[in-house]
């Protein structure tokens, strides 16, 4: 007759298979990863700047723009009411910093009272990098609420390059934002292409870009193609209509 002390040593050893297979799981603690921490940033409340952001624009005044086609003169739109408002027919405005991969947050508006049609309707750009006047990556910026024109050319395309994946539009008048990130192509010394540019884009907080690729710089007419450039100032698009800017600032990747 087994005594209560076998018996119970007799249960145990059934246990101890599953003691041991325990001991074969992976342990947590393995894959966990404590260091380096994230560097801690504070977000920005209702739009504004995230700590460590370079702001380009905080309302009063254009010290980090200068003009476009004539980088050592100061930009010659208009700032007033805390907005930035493109002066048709003064060229367009770049950044006085370049920049290679970064996040920007921008905030536009085209006018309430719109007479044009298609491309002639609220025209701006945001030029993710300049590579000289009229030159570099556009993403698109006209009315698109009240509007047709051609889809890779609406408001939120790469121009002529992606079509926005949805319209995400407000109506003309009403303020709207962008926030794209940006990854620059990059070249060998010789020119080469090593990897395109890629862009994750949100209109008004919707996805309407998941890092597509360019196939090179934005064109009017023709193929789009790559020219070796390095680091690169941000472009805003004078196209003659009287579209408007707030809270635009960057973050360096
Ligand atoms: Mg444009």
């Amino acid at each position: 007759m087994m005594s209560r002390l076998g018996a119970a040593l007799a249960g145990l050893s059934m246990l101890v298979p599953a003691f041991a297979a325990e001991r074969q799981a992976p342990d947590p603690k393995a894959t966990e990863v404590w260091a380096p921490e994230p560097r801690r940033v504070a977000p920005g409340s209702a739009g504004a700047a995230p700590s460590d952001a370079i702001v380009l624009f905080d309302g009063t005044h254009l010290a980090e723009w200068v003009q476009a086609a004539a980088p050592e003169r100061p930009a010659a739109w208009t700032v007033a009411g805390g907005t930035l408002t493109v002066r048709g027919g003064s060229g367009d405005i770049q950044t006085r910093r370049l920049f290679t991969d970064y996040q920007i947050h921008l905030e536009w508006r085209v006018p309430a009272a719109l007479t044009g049609r298609g491309q002639a309707r609220g025209n701006s750009g945001l030029f993710l990098a300049s590579t000289g006047s009229g030159s570099g990556y556009e993403i698109q910026i006209l009315d698109c609420a009240d509007n047709t024109t051609y889809a890779n050319g609406q408001a939120a395309s790469l121009y002529k390059q992606h079509i926005p994946l949805v319209n995400a539009c407000a109506a003309p008048g009403e303020w709207q934002s962008y926030d794209v990130i940006w990854t620059a192509p990059r070249f060998a010394a010789d020119g080469t292409l090593l990897s395109p540019a890629y862009v994750t884009a949100l209109h008004n907080g919707v996805l309407v870009h998941n890092r597509v690729a360019l196939q090179g710089e934005t064109v009017y007419a023709g193929t789009p193609a790559y020219r070796r450039h390095g680091p690169a100032p941000i472009k805003l698009q004078d196209h003659g209509d009287a579209v408007s800017f707030r809270n635009i600032w960057v973050r360096p990747l």
